[in-house]
């Protein structure tokens, strides 16, 4: 089956037709298609309930505004149910968008909705948590308002000790015949029941509670279990924690997004952990122990001699549990930066020229010249001079 057809386009006007320009141009159409017209023409046919159908909605003023703003999808199953607010237009299924076409189409002419049970919306909420939080996971409670059975009607709408009595219009059914006297002679549509909007029954005297709805917007607490190594964005769902459904429809989920706050120190792509630790220069030349922050607490290591600046040091296995397997942790990557003094003191000056002689442009004289005794003073001096 192709993609429905935008009503508008069905009927040959623009967006901003009149009510007078609409019924002109769904005269023309209906006149042009109608069986009477075409006889054992499907295509014909086909084109008329079309015709039909857009004009349905385009002629009442409700469904045209949802129409706009939400386009086809406004007519899925349950959309508009009983006042129920739509959730976005990002929550309606393409899966379930087939099925509701096909019942539209057997079932003769005209876009009447059903009104089945329908799954209770998803609802949002974000959290934010320290990077150790992220890291080492965490319980969080959280407190969320969300729409849920009334407690006073327990759903059913009514006032405590009264009944919802079924529509006597639609006797339940929540859609009502509608036939209509038109230029081709009878027309039947099936439509919303207009006594009892879809719901199938009647609420006499409603709940103080919640004004007949059967639900109320409730303040509830969860406490959420954040895995090890969930990053930035990621969302945990749980699964029957959100909305009430409609009929019977269920409930929908509660989904929790998470907002890592950054580190003063680390930071993190994916299950590798990023930092950078400032070494002096003559630990740099020297080698030596030096004390790095992880995750875990501090860890020694020692600088090679000869260190260059920008050396990447990997330290295995003190990186992010990785959220599926959770005993697998990444890396921490460290980036040695070698710390060059600003300012020298005549002293410190002097053993530096004493260090690489005349000749200060030159990097490698080494410990193993014939003077080696005399250099190797001076680089004890040095190293006893620029000790932090
Ligand atoms: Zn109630
Ligand atoms: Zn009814």
């Amino acid at each position: 089956m192709a993609n429905k057809r935008d009503y508008y386009e069905v009927l040959g006007v623009g967006k901003g037709a009149t009510d007078a320009e609409l019924k002109k141009a769904y005269r023309k159409m209906a006149v042009k298609y109608h069986p009477d017209q075409n006889p054992d023409n499907a295509e014909a046919e086909a084109k008329f309930k079309e015709v039909n159908e857009a004009y349905e909605v385009l002629s009442d003023s409700q469904k045209k505004a949802q129409y706009d703003q939400f386009g086809h999808a406004a007519f899925e199953q349950g959309g508009m149910g009983g006042g129920g607010g739509f959730y976005g237009g990002q929550e309606f299924d393409m899966g379930d968008l087939g099925d509701i076409f096909g019942s539209m189409f057997g079932g003769g002419f005209g876009g009447a909705r059903r009104s089945g049970p329908r799954r209770g919306n998803d609802v949002n909420v974000n959290i934010q948590l320290s990077f150790e939080e992220a890291i080492f996971g965490c319980t969080k409670e959280i407190s969320v308002a969300i729409v849920d059975e009334c407690d006073t009607c327990h759903g059913t709408g009514a006032k405590s000790g009264t009944h919802a009595e079924t529509c006597p219009k639609c006797n339940g059914a929540g859609q009502e015949r509608v036939v209509q006297q038109s230029i081709f002679g009878m027309t039947a549509t099936m439509r919303t029941c207009s006594q009892c909007r879809g719901t199938g029954k009647l609420i006499k005297e409603p709940c103080t509670t919640c004004r007949g709805a059967g639900k109320t917007r409730k303040t509830k607490k969860f406490e959420v279990n954040i895995p090890k190594g969930i990053d930035n964005g990621q969302t945990i769902r749980l699964a029957g924690k959100g909305e009430i459904g409609e009929k019977g429809g269920g409930y929908g989920d509660l989904l929790v997004t998470v907002y890592v706050q950054s580190d003063r120190i680390f930071t993190r792509k994916g299950a590798d952990i990023y930092c950078d630790v400032p070494i002096s220069f003559v630990q740099a030349s020297l080698g030596g122990e030096i004390v790095i922050k992880t995750i875990d607490g501090e860890q020694k290591y020692t600088v090679k001699p000869g260190t260059q600046p920008e050396t990447v040091v990997t330290l295995r296995g003190v990186g992010v549990p990785h959220l599926r397997n959770p005993k697998t942790r990444g890396n921490q990557v460290v980036t040695l930066k070698v710390k060059i003094p600003t300012s020298l003191t005549t002293r410190q000056k002097e053993l530096l020229k004493e260090f690489y002689g005349d000749d200060v442009s030159s990097f490698e004289k080494g410990d193993d010249t014939t003077d080696g005794g005399k250099k190797k003073s001076a680089k004890e001096k040095i190293k006893d001079l620029f000790k932090d």
